[in-house]
């Protein structure tokens, strides 16, 4: 009867979604009365995950699984979950928990609830608030299905630390056939990753050219953050596609979001406003970002970015 959750790894290392799921499985299944198991594929340190609330870990070492795939890594949950009696499965909103989490609910006849931003505000009926409308707006649903899969918003309910320490035991499922798999897979960078980064530091056209990146990968530096962009500027070769944010681009929803240059349209906004704290720095006074935005700098990014850092690194150095 305990709640499951699926706690995602790269290349062994939990990503800090793992212990953010985690903690929000520990919540529910304070509310349920319950306990957490966790299932991990082919994670290295399980024991860590008992920092973060859950009591018992399945899981699964399988070279096949190095790589990800959708329909072996449902069918993995989905026996873990069976095997649990699991009435409550919680996912992270990562790309590859998205792209699963429709399997996973139709293995389990379960109802999903994808953006969830809270702990339930009830479990009978349950009911989930989540985001809508690309963040714009709140909705509650209700999940009536037997079982139910909840996939959480990055960075909205944080970490929980907790004292407890997790038993571990190794999982086996059956695999279906995989009809695709993955050969090769070539990183572009080995930076922290835009949904994995506490602090994202962006920039827009407002920085005129590639050339102008160098203060920009030094604040993301000193901040420890990770870099990103409008979508002009990658459309225009200045970054890597990989860094373009928005409705159309990589969603973001960190704990502080710096945008430089930026204007903040509509369309960049959508995949933005999740982040906690917005900082916009910004020449124009009538940016659109402004209103959005938790705090502003209206200023020349060439005096206010170079200028920010100094403070930055002062401010380091007495720490
Ligand atoms: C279907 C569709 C999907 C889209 N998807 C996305 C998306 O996913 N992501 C996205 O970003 N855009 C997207 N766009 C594009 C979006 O509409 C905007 O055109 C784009 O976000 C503008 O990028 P920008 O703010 O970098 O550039 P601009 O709009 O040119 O703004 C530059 C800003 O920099 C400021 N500035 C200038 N000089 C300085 C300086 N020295 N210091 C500080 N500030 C300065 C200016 O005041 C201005 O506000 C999409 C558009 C469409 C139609």
């Amino acid at each position: 009867m305990s709640v499951l959750v699926y706690t995602e790894s790269d290349k062994g290392s939990f990503k800090k979604a793992a212990f953010e799921v985690a903690s929000y499985a520990k919540a529910v299944a304070n509310q349920l009365g319950t306990t957490v198991t966790a299932i991990t594929i082919n994670a290295n340190d399980t024991a860590e995950l008992g920092n973060y609330g859950v009591d018992k870990v399945l899981n699964v070492t399988n070279s096949q699984l190095d790589n990800f795939n959708a329909n072996a890594y449902a069918s993995a949950i989905k026996q873990a979950a069976d095997q649990e009696g699991t009435k409550v499965v919680v996912l992270s909103s990562s790309a590859n928990s998205k792209y699963l989490a429709p399997l996973l609910a139709v293995g389990l006849s379960a109802g999903y609830a994808s953006n969830v931003v809270e702990i339930p505000t009830n479990t009978s009926p349950f009911t989930v608030k989540r985001t809508a409308f690309t963040n714009k707006a709140f909705e509650l649903t209700q999940i009536n299905t037997e079982v139910k899969i909840i996939g959480v918003s990055n960075n909205a309910f944080g970490l929980v630390e907790n004292s407890g320490s997790a038993s571990a035991e190794e999982f086996s499922p059956t695999l279906p056939e995989l009809g695709v798999t993955v050969e090769s897979v070539d990183k572009a960078t080995d930076k922290v990753t835009i949904a994995d980064a506490e602090i994202v530091v962006s920039g827009g056209r407002g920085l005129k050219g590639p050339e102008n990146w160098g203060m920009i990968e030094e604040l993301a530096e000193v901040l420890g953050a990770a870099t990103a962009c409008s979508k002009p500027v990658s459309d225009l070769g200045w970054r890597p596609h990989g860094e373009h944010v928005g409705q159309t681009g990589k969603p973001v929803a960190a704990n502080l979001y710096i945008a430089i240059g930026i204007s903040g349209a509509i369309q960049h906004l959508a995949g933005v406003s999740a982040s906690k704290v917005k900082v916009v720095i910004n020449t124009d006074p009538e940016a659109p970002f402004f209103k959005a935005a938790d705090y502003g700098v209206v200023g020349d990014a060439f005096e206010v970015v170079p200028a920010l850092i100094e403070k930055l690194k002062a401010f380091k150095a007495q720490q």
